[in-house]
């Protein structure tokens, strides 16, 4: 009887942007142990992140690895390098030659050109334009490196190095239950009226969809309590003052009083989102210390799943991030889209989002109302039939998920899968389920704890992940008078 197959990724030494990344796709992965034997049967894929010290004893087991039928994804030419003849190697070049093949006797050698790893946790932003269909393409600053597009890539590969031993590519699933996505509809409550923001609340009511508020306390003080008595909703905080320092004294400050505001109408906020989807280390470690469950900020992230962002100052992982979809219908006034371009828009993103298996998260401000384009959204969300949560619903289920440690093998053509909750305590949600993917194709999600016979799974023929070839220039006159136009309001805050 042959050994069993673990679908264990393993990843050769800490990397913080790896990490990020095989927790984001829910990988079954760990950091290879000094002592552990790397061989085919324990590793379905080995990654060889940069900056991984690799003295010749290391590199010999894992040339010998590759020899034997193992799956290598090297970022560099790390591991390729030292192997006499390489060159000589039956080498292909993919996609933009940013990655090469090397078949090697039985196995594989995947070289990525880029550093996958330091892009994930590039905290850098700058304003982009994005794809919509206005005549006037709609910007915002966001984070430098689209960070869910390398994702999806990294997604690929993994499969696809799976795929090349003829091995299943297992992963947690990114929603409860078999749900195909998840939808919240996020509010950043800035300066809106209490007449605009009864109005939401009574759209989304009509709807049975819950909101979650991001209270910016100085705005409504006088009525913040009204806000306690909306049923279902979350409320999150926003700012006092609209704002985002780069001091974590002024962030903390800021932060602090409009807390005490909201304590004394008891609403005690869980989730975060900055003034102008800002981050940056100061407010980092107050949304840290002041112990929110998570926060969002598309400057950080954007239309990715969320994650929890390395703090590479302090050596450790932050709070959970919640990246959403950054284009508000206040973004698209900015170029004078219309409603109907702008309920195209949001249509459009919702499909893509189905399709790639990424949250579906938009938000919007009442002072903008455009309620037409609210009202779309929410048709189409039960139209479509998604579940729809509060972002803090969301982030707790995901946080339960990062605890869910799982395990697979496959033996005889039959998969093993067993799910247990880690040691530091949390529970993994009951309702996990395992999503499969074999040669280009995707399964059915799979109960967390489950065998079965890989040849009774059902295959469809399409892969979750889907980016989206959308082509988008990199500038538009608009952007510089945007930049200024913001650069003066924030200095009248
Ligand atoms: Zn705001």
């Amino acid at each position: 009887m042959p050994l069993p197959q673990h679908l264990t990724i393993g990843l050769l030494s800490h990397n913080p942007g790896w990490e990020i990344l095989l927790e984001q796709i829910g990988a079954i992965w760990e950091v290879i142990p000094a002592a552990a034997q790397i061989t085919p049967a324990r590793y379905s894929v080995v990654i060889i992140a940069h900056g991984a010290a690799i003295n010749a004893a290391l590199s010999q087991q894992l040339v010998a690895y590759v020899q034997e039928g193992g799956s290598l994804l090297e970022e560099g030419r790390k591991l390729s390098n030292s192997i006499p003849r390489a060159g000589q190697m039956k080498r292909e070049r993919l996609g933009s030659g940013l990655l090469t093949r090397f078949p090697f006797r039985n196995g594989h050698i995947l070289s990525l050109g880029m550093g996958v790893g330091r892009q994930i946790t590039d905290t850098r932003a700058k304003r982009q334009l994005f794809a919509a269909p206005s005549a006037i393409l709609p910007s915002e600053i966001v984070a430098r490196q689209n960070k869910g597009k390398l994702r999806m890539l990294v997604h690929q590969l993994l499969s696809n190095l799976h795929s090349l031993r003829d091995l299943p590519f297992l992963t947690r699933w990114r929603f409860p239950n078999n749900a195909p996505t998840i939808f919240c509809y996020r509010i950043d409550s800035d300066h809106g009226t209490q007449p605009q923001i009864e109005q939401l609340h009574h759209l989304s009511q009509a709807y049975q969809l819950p909101l979650t508020w991001f209270l910016h306390t100085e705005a409504h003080q006088g009525w913040l309590g009204r806000f306690a008595q909306f049923e279902g909703d979350e409320l999150g905080l926003h700012c006092h003052r609209h704002r985002t320092f780069k001091s974590y004294g002024e962030n903390a400050e800021n932060i602090r009083y409009a807390l005490e505001l909201l304590r004394q109408h008891g609403i005690a906020p869980r989730g975060f989102a900055a003034p102008n989807g800002f981050w940056n280390p100061g407010l980092a470690e107050v949304i840290a210390r002041c112990q929110f469950l998570y926060s969002s900020e598309f400057s950080l992230g954007y239309d990715d799943l969320p994650f929890f962002p390395w703090l590479g100052w302090l050596g450790r992982f932050g709070t959970l991030q919640v990246p959403i979809h950054p284009v508000s219908p206040g973004n698209f006034r900015r170029v004078g889209a219309t409603t109907a371009q702008m309920i195209e828009h949001y249509e459009t993103m919702l499909q893509i989002k189905l399709r790639a298996a990424e949250p579906v998260i938009f938000y919007h401000h009442p002072t903008h109302e455009q309620w037409g384009v609210t009202e779309a959204i929410f048709a189409s969300v039960r139209r479509h039939n998604i579940p729809a949560m509060t972002m803090s619903q969301y982030a707790e289920w995901w946080t339960r998920r990062s605890k869910a440690s799982v395990s697979a093998t496959i033996q005889n053509g039959v998969l093993t899968v067993a799910t247990q909750s880690t040691d530091d305590g949390g529970d993994a949600p009951d309702d996990l389920q395992i999503g499969i993917e074999h040669r280009g194709q995707k399964g059915a999600l799979i109960p967390a704890n489950a065998t079965v016979r890989l040849d009774d799974i059902q295959w469809e023929s399409e892969v979750y992940p889907h980016p989206a070839r959308q082509s988008v220039p990199n500038f538009n006159f608009k952007m510089l008078f945007h930049s200024v136009e913001d650069f003066l309001t924030r200095l009248r805050q």
